[in-house]
């Protein structure tokens, strides 16, 4: 798990410092980029950033754990400012105070912002000059300003807002619903059992009997008259339920996993979090073909 944390913090190290040199270089900074107050660029850096880092844990068959959640909160965080640190470091102004990151004329260090009376210090430039993160507005002497400067604080505190909402979101969308198996460390297989409508008497009934086909001896027997009977979907209802079996092929162990289902006015069916799930025994695997 640790090596997994101190990758992470190097990938979103890299792709910060990659987003300073652009930045430096191009010109284009993406975190400048908003419709209206909305941080477009944040928004956008923060999926793509989480997708990445879920997309790989994936792939390798890792856990995807509230930890990586939290800790991508934070090196998101870390390397945001980094990034903002790294440019404020080689932002110079030359005698015509045009700014560049080539060291030419003084450090922005050593100018003040005319607004505050303030010398720019990195506070300073991140809250106060930045509008996102391009500094606009000039006014003679030797002072950058900008005519709304809480308009400038507000729009930079929006942007690391908006990379955590996304890195949370992520994560919630990332985690598979499958279960995971810790003894082979790795992500169990899943295989619809049955399927039906919720919201009456009949799925109560339905239920029930997975509750109790769970611990009685003839579970088995119970379990595949429940998956008999429910095949088909009413059209009346919103709301349903599917029951998989999530199994692993090394250990067999066995699961069985309630997620259930909501169907909005358009007919799009949203998948909710795992409802219920049960210990299976071995036996229950004949119920199906593996
Ligand atoms: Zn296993």
């Amino acid at each position: 798990m640790l090596m997994i944390i101190i990758f992470q913090g190097l990938l979103y190290a890299v792709i910060a410092a990659c987003m300073g040199m652009i930045k430096m270089r191009f010109g284009f900074d993406i975190f400048g980029f908003y419709i209206s107050f909305i941080p477009i660029g944040s928004l956008i850096i923060g999926t793509f950033i989480s997708k990445i880092f879920y997309d790989m844990l994936k792939a390798r068959e890792i856990q995807i754990r509230w930890i990586y959640c939290i800790t991508s909160i934070f090196f998101v965080l870390i390397s945001y400012y980094g990034m903002k640190y790294f440019v404020y470091y080689n932002t110079y102004i030359d005698s015509l105070m045009e700014i560049n990151y080539v060291g030419i004329g003084n450090h922005i260090s050593e100018f003040y912002n005319s607004d505050t009376g303030n010398s720019v210090t990195f506070h300073e430039y991140c809250f106060q000059l930045n509008r996102g993160s391009e500094m606009i507005g000039m006014i003679g002497g030797n002072g950058y300003s900008l005519n709304m400067p809480n308009m400038g604080a507000l729009l930079e505190v929006l942007n690391p807002i908006s990379l955590v909402v996304m890195v949370i979101i992520m994560f919630f969308t990332a985690k598979p619903s499958i279960m995971y198996c810790k003894k082979c460390n790795k992500y169990m297989n899943e295989k619809q059992v049955f399927i039906f409508n919720t919201g009456d008497n009949f799925a109560n009934t339905m239920l029930e009997k997975i509750e109790q086909c769970t611990k009685d001896e003839e579970g088995v027997e119970i379990l595949r008259e429940v998956i008999r009977v429910n095949q088909e979907l009413r059209g009346t209802s919103d709301e349903f339920v599917v029951g998989n079996y999530n199994y692993c092929d090394n250990c067999n162990q066995l699961y069985l996993v309630l997620i259930r289902y909501t169907i909005n006015k358009q007919g799009v069916h949203k998948k909710h979090g795992i409802m219920k799930k049960y210990v299976l025994d071995e036996k229950f695997f004949r119920l199906i073909i593996r």
